[in-house]
């Protein structure tokens, strides 16, 4: 069987350092806002380029929070617009509607599933606020067209960076591109905790000040609360368990990129569309993490069955789009024809940096 996502090998990789951090954290007595998530928070908004980042405690809150501090900071009101895309993981809906804001939903690119530009344009009323682009499975939205309405609009960008840690465009990485940025570290993403965290990057230190405050009970200064917050904190462990994981990132993306390139170039079967083109290179795939390989068929059902039949396991991100869930259902109505189709034919592939050659050469020859 080869597995979708195999985590125990991920971590067994650095099993020494891991253990190395987690004994480091156990002997210090303190568990909680310490020394490992200030390095940490130093060390990855290093990573991706901006000032700061906040430690929290999941992608969502990151997501969550950053607008919460924009509300707090008077940028936003109750009954504001927020432009992302219809196609996402729930969580980046859930973030807008948590705080009162509206989400309009819009339609992807066929080709890169990441938001349309022109479409996101064109969704722009005298109430939208935010846009809030999600790098889809590791790919980089659009975000120099994406900037440029916000900047035309005036409107602030909140990246949705959970399944993009390390791809850029011209440079800039995830999370540098945006006001902010919310990133999860769930342990499946690229750079995956071994429980729950995330962070938000950001250069604005007045936005960072606020989204510590309300992740810390809504306190600046001990016993002193500005805002009715939540607790939301990265801790020390999860913090200490990142510190390594994020030594060996690039190591691993250019691992996911070279898969990549091996399934697009080995798999030449024609009802199969592929998301990247067989002539890519690792230089030219630099916006894409590979958080997941999504190829598209019309029979989808049927050869997801024949790959589990072959020993091989695939999983669909995601079966069901925000818009048809029950949470929703103002809208189950709506009809989002593009996202509709892309939900019915996508299949995600097995990738990961521990793929070998020969798993990858055993899905390649299933094609055939
Ligand atoms: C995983 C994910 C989130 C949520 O992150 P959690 O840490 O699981 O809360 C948000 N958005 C996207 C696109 C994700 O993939």
């Amino acid at each position: 069987m080869i597995p979708f996502l195999d985590l125990k090998a991920i971590n067994a990789q650095y099993r020494d350092e891991l253990v190395e951090a987690a004994t480091r954290v156990i002997d210090s007595g303190w568990y909680v806002q310490g020394t490992e998530v200030k390095a940490f928070e130093q060390e990855f908004a290093e990573y991706c380029g901006t000032k700061l980042c906040i430690g929290v405690a999941n992608g969502l809150d990151a997501l969550t929070l950053t607008l919460r501090a924009w509300k707090e900071m008077g940028k936003l009101k109750e009954g504001d617009e927020v432009i992302v895309p219809a196609n996402t993981y729930i969580a980046s809906i859930l973030a807008i509607t948590e705080n009162r804001l509206i989400p309009v939903l819009v339609e992807p690119d066929m080709a890169t599933y990441n938001i349309c530009p022109i479409n996101a344009e064109a969704a722009v009323t005298e109430k939208t606020r935010v846009i809030l682009p999600v790098h889809l499975y590791g790919q980089l939205a659009d975000m120099p067209a994406i900037m440029d309405i916000a900047s035309r609009h005036n409107l602030l960008v909140l990246e949705d960076s959970a399944q993009a840690h390390g791809a850029s465009i011209n440079g800039i990485k995830a999370g540098n591109w945006g006001h902010a940025s919310g990133f999860s570290f769930y342990p499946g993403k690229n750079l995956g905790a071994l429980g729950d965290a995330g962070a938000i990057t950001t250069s604005d230190d007045e936005l960072a000040q606020t989204i510590r405050a309300l992740g810390n009970y809504g306190s600046h200064k001990k016993y002193e609360n500005l805002y009715q917050g939540v607790n939301s904190r990265l801790d020390e462990m999860q913090a200490a368990m990142l510190r390594v994981k994020l030594r060996h990132l690039d190591t691993e993306t250019q691992r996911r990129r070279e898969v990549a390139i091996a399934y697009a170039k080995g798999i030449t079967n024609p009802t199969i569309k592929l998301p990247i083109s067989p002539d890519s290179t690792l230089e030219s795939l630099a916006n894409h993490a590979f958080h997941l390989f999504v190829i598209q068929t019309k029979e989808r059902d049927k050869l997801q069955k024949q790959l589990t039949e072959a020993g091989i396991q695939t999983l669909i991100h995601y079966p069901i789009p925000p818009h048809k869930q029950n949470a929703y259902k103002a809208w189950n109505s709506s009809e989002y024809p593009i996202t509709e189709s892309i939900h019915q034919k996508i299949l995600s592939l097995p990738i990961s940096p521990v793929m070998c050659n020969e798993q990858v050469k055993i899905i390649v020859n299933f094609f055939q």
